[in-house]
């Protein structure tokens, strides 16, 4: 049955709705009340099939509509968003659990990456370089690189596949994209609003069903030439393995671990409160989400508390409520995680300050925690945790802090706060990290690059590089040929 106010689901392929008659499904349901939402379709092998022929002649037919005609349609798409924004913030509420102020935050951010590419796509500039043979002219062309395989991820149902999707219609590339199975709903209302805006049949095309099968069904294809993945370094590792039969060209969004220095002379409020709001927004469901706390010995303890104060002081529900500040975890496996993780580093040592259970039996509600002094080898010290739990380390000198902070293969964002300048530039040039937020807790945003490096990923979205990744970089040599020219 149907929950009231969640639409209904489909697979979107060839510009055609197709439903669940004739298909297995998967349920959907709400991780504030466990309550089955909707029945999501399954792709069939034909299916995947018919999704790559549409792909396919999409490519053919979007590459040839003018950068300024694209623009038109995902601007047209973006006001569409906005004023949907109410109802796209409602739907991901209802799948994914974060408080209904983000979804709809979330859905208005994503018509600004809309907006933001439409802009861009006009402005894939080539480049002429001069040549040592005379009347010769070296063109330097950008080029779509063609249908596009994406896979994102349930923490940011509507934002991951935004960036995804406004840079690679705006680069002139097709799209297959597989959102994932828990939160199909807001993804296709994005896509409900490009379908709306005119983009052409075939451009856009959406799959659900296991993930594996279906992964390896599209990157199999020699249609696809290019790969674009939001998720853990496990999968996205064994992604990268599958393109690399074809040589697809892959972007790879992948886990993160950040750590977090707060020097002896940072502003303590202002730390704690931009750290805090960072750590438990989206019940810290979130690859760029501040974790690791590398805490100056001067300031440890004062720091801990404060941090405490705000993370007791959150008002933990279902997103729907007014006043709710973190829902629900977006599944029962994030649960598990963190009473295995706390557990752990409970046992190793580790001094549990705040949190550390779960809240009720409906729902996946787990109480914002704090974790202090947790050994090295603790597992949460080295894998991502992915859920609402800071832990503490002490530290003493710049080196040794910097080489804590780095010693994990993951590379994808880190922060520090410091009131001193020299330090300011040292430790952003120290921590080995796609994105460093120094005093500044903000690293998201359509105009700024957004990517990792290590085993975090490569490749970045957002920014000008998130329309690069879109594109192929052509030569022409023009010769002067043989026709005299009077
Ligand atoms: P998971 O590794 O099973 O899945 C992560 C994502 O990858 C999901 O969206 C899933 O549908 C997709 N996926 C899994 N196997 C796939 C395959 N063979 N082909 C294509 N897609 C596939 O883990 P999970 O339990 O869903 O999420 C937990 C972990 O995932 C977290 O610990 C975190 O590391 C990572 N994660 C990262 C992000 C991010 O923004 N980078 C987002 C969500 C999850």
């Amino acid at each position: 049955m149907q929950a009231e106010s969640y639409p209904a689901l489909h697979l979107f392929i060839g510009g055609e709705w197709l439903g669940a008659e004739g298909r297995d499904s998967l349920p959907v349901t709400d991780p504030a009340t466990d309550a089955v939402l909707g029945a999501l379709p399954v792709a069939t092998p034909a299916d995947l099939d018919a999704a790559l022929d549409a792909a396919a002649e999409g490519f053919r037919v979007w590459r040839a509509v003018s950068a300024f005609e694209r623009a038109r349609i995902l601007y047209r798409a973006a006001d569409l968003m906005r004023e949907r924004a109410r109802h796209i913030g409602h739907v991901t509420t209802l799948e994914q659990g974060k408080p209904l102020s983000d979804s709809v935050a979330e859905a208005e951010a994503c018509a600004d990456i809309f907006d933001w590419f439409a802009e861009e796509g006009r402005r894939a500039y080539g480049r002429i370089v001069p040549s040592k043979f005379p009347r010769v002219r070296n063109l330097v062309v950008k080029e779509p690189v063609g249908p596009v395989a994406a896979f994102t991820p349930w923490n940011f149902p509507i934002t991951i596949p935004s960036r995804k999707l406004a840079a690679a219609l705006a680069a002139g590339c097709s799209v297959i994209i597989k959102p994932a199975e828990e939160t199909p709903a807001g993804c296709l209302e994005l896509v409900r609003a490009l379908d709306d805006a005119g983009l052409p049949k075939g451009v856009l095309n959406v799959v659900f069903g296991h993930p594996a099968q279906i992964s390896e069904h599209l990157i199999a294809s020699p249609v696809i030439r290019k790969l674009s993945f939001t998720g853990s370094t496990a999968v996205g590792k064994h992604l990268s393995r599958l393109a690399a039969d074809n040589l697809t060209k892959t972007t790879m969004e992948l886990g993160g671990h950040a750590p977090v220095i707060v020097f002896d002379d940072a502003d303590l409020d202002q730390a704690a409160m931009m750290m805090a709001r960072s750590k438990f927004r989206n019940a810290g469901q979130i690859c760029i989400t501040p974790t690791r706390f590398y805490l100056h010995d001067a300031i440890h303890d004062e720091f801990v508390a404060r941090f405490t104060r705000i993370a007791e002081g959150l008002k933990v529900g279902n997103g729907l409520e007014a006043g709710v500040a973190m829902g629900p975890l977006a599944n029962p496996r994030r649960v598990e995680a963190m009473e295995s993780f706390i557990g752990d580093a409970c046992e190793r040592g580790a001094a549990c300050v705040s949190g550390g259970a779960r809240i009720g039996n409906v729902g996946n509600f787990w109480r914002p925690t704090v974790l202090a002094d947790v050994p090295t080898e603790a597992r949460v010290m080295n894998e991502e945790p992915f859920g609402p739990l800071a832990v503490t380390q002490r530290f003493a000198r710049f080196d040794e802090v910097v080489e804590q902070a780095n010693r994990l293969p993951y590379g994808l964002s880190a922060y520090a706060f410091t009131g001193s300048a020299a330090r300011i530039a040292a430790v952003g040039e120290a921590l080995e990290a796609g994105m460093v937020g120094i005093n500044h807790a903000i690293l998201t945003g359509p105009e700024t690059p957004f990517g990792g490096i290590k085993e975090s990923g490569h490749g970045s979205e957002g920014g000008i590089e998130g329309l690069e990744g879109f594109l192929n970089t052509k030569y022409i040599a023009e010769g002067p040929g043989p026709a005299a020219l009077d």
